[in-house]
């Protein structure tokens, strides 16, 4: 019987002694339950992504529509609205 207890307060120990070893492992590592190293922007998509300067729209480049100086727009309607400015 005497052995119950010691096993109890054994285990109270050890639970105790793995706590805390548990928080100083977390404060150690900077607190960082956000992911580190995420990857960049290009995550495997094979497309290439344009911007139309005048929404803002991402598209395929092979779907925008180009003007003289080269940029790529969304649609012919913005190409002519940045050409008139
Ligand atoms: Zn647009």
């Amino acid at each position: 019987m005497k052995y119950l207890v010691l096993i109890a307060v054994l285990a109270v120990v050890y639970l105790l002694w793995r706590a805390q070893r548990r928080r100083q492992d977390a404060s150690e590592s900077g607190g960082g339950t956000r992911p580190t190293a995420r990857p960049k922007a290009d995550d495997g998509s094979p497309q290439d992504m344009v911007q139309c300067p005048v929404c803002a729209l991402h598209l395929p480049r092979n779907e925008a529509v180009a003007d003289p100086q080269g940029r790529l727009y969304c649609s012919p309607e913005h190409r002519a609205s940045a050409d008139r400015r």
